[in-house]
This record gives C-alpha cells, structure tokens and sequence, in this order.
C-alpha cells in the first residue's frame, strides 16, 4: 500500500512538472514586424499594466529600426531579434547574432524605457557592421556608447531636458578630467568594470528600491552621458557621413587619430581640443 502510494506520488509530480512545462510552451508569445522578431516569453508573467507595455512597444519596433537605419547610414541589419532576461540590470546587445537581451525590469519601467533601450542597442548592432568588429575594441567604446546614446533621442518624452542633463553631467566631467581622449579610451577600467560590479551588488543590496541617477552616475554611467554630448558635437559640426566614414575606416584597420584624420580633417587629439573648448566656452 505505501509503495502504491509513493509511486502515485511519484507520477502526480512527473505530471505536475510535465503540464507546468507544456504552459509555459504554451503561453510563450513572440510578436513579429517587418524588422524584429520580440520574444516576450511567458505571458502570465506580466501583469495588466506591463502587457500594456509591450503591445505598445511592439507597435512602434519598425519606427525604431527606420530612425536608427538613418543614424547608420541604412546599413542596419533588416532582422533583429529581441527577448527578455530575467535577471541582472544591463540589457545586452549580441552584436555577431543581431540580437538584443533586453532586461525585464524596462518591462516594469514602461513604455519609454523599452524603447529607448531597444534604440539604443539596436544602433550598437549597426555600428558593430559599420566598423566590422572594431566598435567594441576598449577605445572605441565612447564612440559606440555615445552614438547609441544619441540613438535615444526620438523616444524621451522630454528632449530639451535631456539635453540639458547630459551637458551639465559633461560639464562636470569636463572639470574633473573624466572628459579626456586618455580617460574615455579606458572605458574598461573606467566605466565598464565599475558598471558591472554596480549592476550585480545593487539588487542584493537594495532589493525594494531603484537606484537614483546620482548611484548610477557615480557608478560609471557619466561617461555614456559624456559620450552623447562628443557625439553631438561630432554631429553638429562635421555632420554623419563624416563621422560614419571615420568609423569605417577604423573598421578597416587605422588607428583611432587616423580614421578621423582622414573623415574629418584633424586627429582626435585635435577634435578633442576643439570640444573641450566648446565645453569650456558654452553656459
Ligand atoms: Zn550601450
């Protein structure tokens, strides 16, 4: 009899795991446009407000591929995948795979936030191609981060203000030397490390509350301020093309100083010069 019992048991919970898997089957939804293909995985995982969320984004992937085509050049990737992660803070962009690991908590953030990470990673994507590879050596990565930065742009409800934040936060920078070629090109030591290790303490230390942009300033994410507000610049004065054709040739192997030198005119050294001064020089 206890056996029976056991066995019985024992084949319930086989049933209970195989039906928990099959729902799971069931229910995960993928949503497909011209452009992307999003993976929202199991749907009874978001509540009313976070479904809102996603239909919403879902309608607007292919207005984001177009903007961010343009800031590369149409050189975009027609396909793009994207699905959710659970865990960590960082979403990811798997620029060989042309495919975004977007993190659950824009999800929760709303609207705004999923699209503007979805631009944002969707632009490292198109650089990576631009520069076959070269955009995530370390010293590039300013280049990269700011552009895909500047990518956000269409999607923050309040631009102007925006704007005027990332140029205080370069101000800052600026004065305190975390404005330098030298200081950028160490994107590793200087943001990247400190933003992972940021990324990975800050839930367990804080699992009820959302660090303030004062934490994730002081955690390296100044410098991708910084970057947009060069990146800017960069636009403003020599136009895309220019700065396109500067990426390029670093893809086809120059040096940094020399890929600019041959799009632009000037080494990065005197780009640099140039936009400390506008720093320096603006309110
Ligand atoms: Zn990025």
């Amino acid at each position: 009899m206890v056996n029976k019992k056991v066995i019985i048991r024992i084949i319930g919970l086989f049933l209970g795991v195989i039906c928990v898997l099959f729902l799971d089957q069931a229910t995960a939804e993928t949503f497909k446009t011209n452009h992307y293909e999003f993976s929202a995985g199991m749907m009874w995982q978001y509540n009313k407000q976070e479904k809102e969320t996603i239909n919403a984004f879902v309608l607007r992937l292919d207005d984001i591929w177009s903007s961010v085509n343009l800031l590369c050049n149409n050189e975009l990737p027609p396909k793009i995948r994207i699905s959710v992660e659970r865990e960590g803070r960082l979403s990811i962009p798997l620029r060989e795979e042309n495919k975004i690991l977007m993190n659950s908590i824009k999800i929760k953030y709303g609207l705004r936030d999923c699209l503007t990470i979805i631009a944002h990673e969707t632009t490292h994507i198109g650089y990576y191609k631009i520069s076959n590879g070269r955009i995530t050596d370390w010293e590039n990565r300013f280049l990269d981060e700011g552009i895909a930065m500047y990518a956000m742009y269409p999607y923050e409800p309040d631009v102007a203000d925006k704007k005027t934040l990332s140029f205080r936060i370069a101000k800052t920078d600026f004065k305190n030397g975390k404005a330098s070629l030298n200081y950028l090109r160490d994107w590793k030591n200087n943001v990247q490390d400190k933003l992972v290790a940021f990324s990975n303490s800050w839930r367990l230390k804080n699992p009820n509350k959302e660090p303030s942009l004062d934490d994730e300033l002081n955690a390296g994410v100044n410098s991708y301020y910084t970057s947009l507000v060069l990146i800017e610049y960069l636009l403003d004065t020599y136009g895309l093309p220019k700065l396109v054709s500067a990426i390029r040739n670093i893809g086809k192997g120059d040096s940094q100083s020399k890929a600019f030198q041959c799009a632009l005119g000037k080494n990065i050294e005197e780009i640099f010069a140039e936009w400390h001064a506008f720093l320096n020089n603006s309110k």
